[in-house]
């Protein structure tokens, strides 16, 4: 887990906001869900995976009994949940941005905690609407200037093409099993599907020969199928279709896709992902719901802009720093009248000389330096320097951040 500290964390806040503006054009909106659930919660919707079953953080909270909690691994569980409590009505389309949790192998990329964006939506089954959510991540990544994204695209089929072909699976894997990687055997036992997500090399011929879900297709599931590519492609958004992307929770049924980042490396290079998944909320105790829905991981994407010289941090400069030769009261009340007007104004403290007042002003990146000496305090002027070429001129203090923004502007 880090710390983040500015200009990353102004970065993050920039991120998010992008993020939200995109969601909200399209009448999304927020919602915040806590930090942790009941344990079964998020087990509902899991059993077989590593996030649900090894990463999680959970613990026994205080009540009496006491209940066996979990900070979130995701959020669509939690969205899931809260929909069956409060029931708003459909379809309901809502965005989140915010941390996760999953005890994994922090690396670069991957860290215990973390940071999402999502949308989802309850209560709509059109094909088109799964073309509308994967345009809003497209959207989202375009406002950020990244331009090497990919989209893969797959369907998992009805639940019962789900089955027939996760049978099939067993089959051809279980007659492979020797060719497959420990940790693929061990995975094979608990979700076939999932040994098709294995990166490792030991596995990807016998990957790469097994059988392919398309084949499983009921005629309604390769209707919306065909439906979602014709919305993707009426709105010009490439995608690649990979028979093989399962993503990792095991809710998903029909539709699902990933975002890719064409500068990272293969084994990072999932900005995020999502799907349909209908059943998840009558999975948690709610009348039967569609959903479809993704999350993006801030980490790969902000990696993916760096790579790509991309929404760079902010710049974090001031616009005017006061320097008082006074003692300093001055200075508080003038950066207090700026900042009330709209500049970001800092100053200097402990009433150091105007030599290392000058030095602050040129370390803060401020375009302007205001002084206040003894002359200006008797005069009720400031003296304003522009520090680029140090020209100065005399204003009342009153007419102060008129000038400064003439200055700036
Ligand atoms: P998932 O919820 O596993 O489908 O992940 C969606 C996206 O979240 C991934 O593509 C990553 O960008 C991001 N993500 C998942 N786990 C982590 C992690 N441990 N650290 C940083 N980002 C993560």
């Amino acid at each position: 887990m880090r710390d983040v500290l500015a200009p990353d964390s102004t970065r993050w806040r920039a991120f998010q906001a992008v993020f939200a503006q995109v969601a909200g054009a399209g009448g999304y909106g927020e919602i915040m869900v806590p930090l942790l659930e009941d344990l079964d919660v998020f087990k509902r919707v899991g059993e077989a995976t590593d996030v649900v079953t090894k990463e999680m953080y959970d613990f026994y909270d205080k009540g009496d009994p006491p209940r066996h909690i979990a900070l979130r691994p995701e959020q669509t569980a939690s969205v899931c949940r809260a929909f069956v409590q409060n029931r708003p009505q459909t379809p309901w389309k809502t965005f989140y941005a915010g941390p996760n949790f999953r005890y994994e192998r922090p690396q670069r990329g991957r860290y215990r905690q973390f940071d999402q964006v999502g949308i989802e939506v309850l209560g709509a089954d059109d094909p088109y609407l799964d073309a509308e959510v994967i345009a809003i991540g497209w959207r989202f990544f375009e406002a950020l200037g990244l331009r090497q994204v990919t989209l893969l695209l797959n369907s998992l089929g009805e639940p019962a093409d789900r089955a027939a072909y996760v049978t099939a699976l067993q089959t051809y894997f279980a007659a492979n099993v020797d060719e497959l990687s420990d940790e693929s055997k061990l995975t094979l036992t608990k979700n076939p599907l999932r040994v098709l997500d294995s990166k490792r090399r030991e596995d990807s011929a016998v990957v790469a020969g097994a059988p392919t879900i398309g084949d499983f297709y009921s005629a309604d599931a390769a209707a919306h199928f065909t439906a979602v590519q014709e919305g993707l492609r009426a709105l010009d958004i490439p995608f690649t279709l990979e028979p093989k992307l399962v993503r990792g929770l095991d809710y998903y049924r029909r539709t699902t896709f990933e975002y890719q980042g064409g500068t990272l490396n293969s084994a990072q290079n999932a900005l995020g992902g999502g799907g349909r998944y209908d059943g998840l909320v009558e999975a948690l105790g709610g009348p039967e719901t569609a959903g479809v829905g993704f999350a993006l991981g801030l980490d790969r994407t902000l990696l993916a802009c760096d790579d790509e010289g991309v929404f760079d941090a902010p710049a974090d400069a001031a616009d005017v720093f006061v320097v008082d030769t006074t003692g300093g009261m001055q200075a508080l009340i003038i950066t207090q009248q700026l900042q009330r007007e709209g500049l970001r104004a800092e100053r200097a403290y402990e009433n150091r000389s105007i030599k290392s007042q000058m030095k602050a002003a040129d370390r803060s990146g401020a375009a302007i330096a205001v002084i206040i000496g003894s002359d200006e305090l008797e005069a009720g002027t400031a003296t304003c320097k522009v520090m680029a070429d140090g020209t100065q001129s005399v204003v009342a203090r009153d007419d102060l951040s008129a000038a400064i923004r003439k200055q700036l502007s």
